[in-house]
């Protein structure tokens, strides 16, 4: 790709806050010392701006996988002007077009086909074409006032949720500057390296558990600190789903955010991509990695017919496993909703119920002895050498 121009104001914005930021806060600290106030806004603010980029920016805004209150929109406007990546308009339309052209390097805005500095930070310091203005794929948050109002306000917005506040609440405290170095310097810089991370770390780090078709990968490490957005590759397999870690025990406080919010009547519209989808795609890549090493193995193990016939039968008794559960659990939450269901006997009740749960025990079973399956294939690989 040919070399931009550079975009002076993003490059001395994005290399004074971080050079600032390590010299002044230390300095500062060595010399007044923080109190613990300092310590929980600069927490609170981190926490603030993070969600409202994961669960305001990312999951609201880009993928309108749910319908939020406007009081909660605009409580995100804000954190997105504290978190200084841009206005909502800007953000989500770079980021709708990183999903619809992944890894594309001419149209990807942060492309990770260019490498860990480019989609990390690289990509924001030049004019490159991929990030050239363009909001003909957002025009449905051009309808959003709350995003309109952001959007035009938006300096004015960053000054005061950057400086004014923290500024406003070290006054409070009694140390203003020190307020300012850390609620405002410190976890300005921290916060947008932290969603940095996702475009760079988790497009390189991980494990690709439901599709190959993108560099996207499940990294539970980086979920950690990245309030959920970690298992990217769920993400950018199932983009409109507002989970990123679909399992219940999968760290992502922006999924358990959201739903918190929905609890309270303040989001609506939640969307989850169907249990039989999302375990078809798993399933199929891990019987497509499978066969792989069984075809790579079929020289140097004698029964790798036997394995490789196995393999094929475990699948499709998953696969149909699979779908007979989803089967009965449609007929049984169906026949739940039905007028008619009062009136049914207790013997039909039960015995439908108890369909259902044989279903649910045969897939269990059956997913236990493929996961058994799947575990062999490395101790395969490894007798052969
Ligand atoms: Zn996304
Ligand atoms: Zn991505």
């Amino acid at each position: 790709m040919q070399k931009a121009t550079i975009n002076w104001t993003n490059t001395l914005i994005f290399t004074l806050t971080p050079l600032f930021a390590l010299t002044l806060v230390p300095w500062y600290g060595f010399t007044y010392g923080y109190e613990l106030f300092e310590v929980v806004v600069f927490v609170i603010l981190m926490g603030y701006c993070g969600m409202s980029i994961t669960a305001g920016y990312h999951r609201l805004w880009s993928h309108k996988s749910y319908k939020a209150h406007p009081f909660v929109r605009f409580v995100f406007a804000l954190g997105g002007a504290c978190a200084l990546q841009n206005d909502v308009l800007h953000w989500a339309s770079d980021h709708r077009r990183h999903h619809a052209h992944v890894d594309n390097n001419e149209k990807d805005p942060y492309s990770a086909g260019l490498g860990f500095w480019y989609s990390h930070m690289g990509w924001i310091l030049r004019n490159y074409e991929s990030g050239k203005e363009d909001f003909s794929n957002a025009k449905d948050l051009q309808n959003d006032p709350i995003v309109m109002w952001q959007h035009r306000h938006y300096l004015s917005l960053v000054l005061i949720m950057n400086l004014g506040l923290p500024a406003f609440l070290g006054w409070l405290n009694g140390d203003i500057l020190g307020c300012v170095l850390l609620g405002g310097l410190l976890r300005l810089v921290l916060s947008q390296h932290v969603t940095w991370l996702i475009n760079s770390v988790a497009h390189i780090w991980g494990r690709q558990t439901y599709s190959e078709d993108s560099s996207a990968r499940d990294n539970p490490l980086l979920a950690l600190v990245t309030y959920g957005e970690g298992y990217h590759n769920f993400h950018h397999t199932f983009q409109w789903d507002y989970r990123n870690g679909v399992r219940w025990w999968h760290y992502d406080p922006t999924k358990w955010f959201i739903a918190g919010c929905s609890w309270l009547g303040l989001a609506t519209d939640l969307k989850r991509c169907s249990p039989v989808v999302i375990e078809s795609a798993r399933l199929d890549m891990q019987y497509q990695r499978a066969s792989e090493s069984f075809y790579a193995l079929s020289d140097a193990i004698s029964n790798a017919d036997t394995w490789r016939q196995r393999l094929e039968q475990e699948y499709e008794q998953c696969k149909a496993a699979l779908h007979a559960w989803a089967a009965h659990q449609q007929t049984w939450y169906e026949a739940k909703s039905s007028e008619l269901h009062e009136k049914w006997s207790h013997w039909d009740k039960r015995k439908l119920r108890d369909s259902y749960r044989e279903s649910q025990f045969r897939l269990k079973i059956q997913k236990q002895r493929w996961e058994v399956l799947m575990q062999s294939v490395p101790t395969l690989a490894g007798s052969s050498i």
